[in-house]
């Protein structure tokens, strides 16, 4: 069997007809240089918030509202099944695109009735976006010449019950692709499955939580030993920071799955933090390329990060963060003490993102979330606390900060006008992390962009793009 090649391509890349066009010739591509590609893809873009505004408007009781998005659902995915294939298999598509949507509407009214919407459901809801994009292009695949299979995720993709983020079973999952993958990938054929969602070994559908599909691609990769996994997106690849906030950011040639998890992890939204932990396990490459440009050697994510003239290679920030202050005099130095404060944590299921301690208080940082008061509660047994809200955490990754002197203080001199509220380097040492005000996120980027990548390594970052913006 040829090497296979895991092809994920977002929302952005199959937003309507003609990108599902450009991604028929992308996978074709591949399919020319002797590769087997399994392609994963995403619901059409904006879907996958939409479906869960209809879900909430459902559970809100606002069964008009609720319909009326999934009104305007069933046309645009009608719409475009339409453009992309012919008559014939049309009449069998849009009868199958229609009874899905009608029994989405059905869902939909109970829940208008009951009024109360669960995870479970939520996540029933939302799945319809991979569940009808998927099938939808492995038909437009097909008439575009590609022998193309429509594999089911739910088939594959085993996971417990936690809805919403639900949690991949490995060695399940090997199994099942054996079985529903592996013999039409060896016969030569591209399976084509839908990201971001899985199920129970009962057969409830779950989703790995928002942006998903890159988890289900790293899955894909590291259960078949796939030669590479491929993240085709909007943009060129990883750039040095969020090119929506800074316009003149960098395409990041190479970078480090260690580098690549610190930003993942800490908001940079092009990849899903899971990605990388089923690629590093296997050592299987992951890239990120633009759908858009196909051209463009897009980010090469490997083991060994190249030694770069920058001390940074990429800042990232996680928004809407809020921070705990966790103040004890009387519990001062006695032994437990952050034990109890994490089993709060614990108890909530409640990730925290960063943590600083003095002699009397601990700070901590988590998402802003629902369950708050909760926590504020149960930690007051303990502790004076306080909780303030629209915080950031920006977060700067690059192996190359080991051993250098003075990158602290060229930070915080290039956010001198701003107040930060936490600081922290980790034990990696490839990430230093501060968090300020939610409101000054963009424009302390920019400085801190200007700062490190005023002249950048051209060995690592794609200086030729800036060249010709330039021009
Ligand atoms: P997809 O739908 O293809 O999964 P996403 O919207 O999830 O795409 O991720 C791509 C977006 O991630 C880009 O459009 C960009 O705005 C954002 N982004 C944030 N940080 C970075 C970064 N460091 N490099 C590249 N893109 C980034
Ligand atoms: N469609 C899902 C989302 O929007 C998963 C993904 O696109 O990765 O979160
Ligand atoms: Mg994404």
């Amino acid at each position: 069997m040829s090497q296979l090649v895991v092809m994920k391509f977002g929302g952005t890349s199959v937003e309507d007809a003609a990108a599902i066009n450009r991604t028929a010739g992308i996978v074709r591509g591949r399919l020319g240089k002797g590769l087997t590609p399994i392609v994963v893809v995403s619901a059409m873009a904006k879907v996958t918030d939409q479906l869960l505004a209809a879900a909430n408007a459902a559970g809100r009781g606002d069964r008009a509202g609720a319909l009326a998005i999934t009104a305007r659902l069933r046309n645009r995915h009608l719409e475009t099944a339409c453009a992309l294939v012919s008559a014939q298999v049309m009449a069998e598509l849009g009868q199958w695109i229609e009874t899905e949507f009608c029994s989405l509407d059905e869902v939909l009214r109970g829940l208008a009735a009951v009024g109360e919407l669960t995870p479970r459901i939520s996540d029933m809801v939302v799945s319809m976006g991979e569940r009808l994009s998927s099938r939808m292009i492995a038909q437009a695949f097909r008439q575009r010449d590609l022998d193309a299979i429509y594999v089911d995720a739910r088939q594959c993709i085993v996971t417990d019950g936690q809805h919403g983020k639900a949690v991949p079973q490995d060695a399940l999952i090997e199994q099942r692709l054996k079985q529903h993958v592996l013999p039409y990938a060896s016969a030569g054929q591209v399976c084509v499955m839908g990201g971001f969602i899985g199920a129970t070994e009962k057969g409830v559908i779950t989703t790995l939580g928002r942006g998903g599909s890159d988890f289900t691609a790293a899955l894909l990769g590291g259960g078949l030993d796939a030669g590479a996994i491929e993240i085709w997106t909007d943009v060129n690849g990883i750039m040095t920071t969020d090119p929506r906030i800074c316009p003149n950011a960098l395409r990041v040639k190479t970078i480090s799955f260690e580098e690549a998890a610190e930003l993942a992890y800490f908001g940079a939204k092009v990849l899903h933090p899971a990605t990388i932990l089923p690629a590093v396990k296997k050592n299987i490459p992951v890239l990120v390329l633009n759908s858009r440009n196909p051209q463009n050697e897009g980010t090469r994510i490997i083991s060994l990060a190249p030694h770069c003239r920058s001390p940074f290679k990429s800042i990232a920030a996680k928004r809407r963060l809020t921070i705990i202050d966790v103040v004890a005099s009387r519990m001062l130095m006695s032994h437990g003490y952050l034990k109890a404060i994490f089993d709060v944590f614990d108890k909530h299921k409640c990730p925290v993102d960063m943590v600083s301690t003095s002699e009397v208080s601990v700070s901590l940082t988590v998402d802003s979330n629902d369950k708050l008061p909760d926590i504020a509660a149960d930690l007051s047994q303990l502790a004076d606390v306080k909780y303030e809200g629209r915080k950031a955490l920006i977060c700067m990754v690059g192996e190359d900060i080991r051993g250098q002197n003075g990158i602290a203080a060229r930070v915080f001199q290039a956010i001198r006008h701003v107040n930060v509220r936490m600081i922290s380097q980790g034990a990696s040492e490839i990430n230093m992390s501060f968090m300020i005000e939610d409101d000054d996120v963009e424009e302390e980027i920019r400085a801190l962009h200007d700062e490190f990548f005023g002249d950048p390594d051209p060995e690592i970052f794609d200086v030729e793009a800036l060249k010709e913006s330039v021009r």
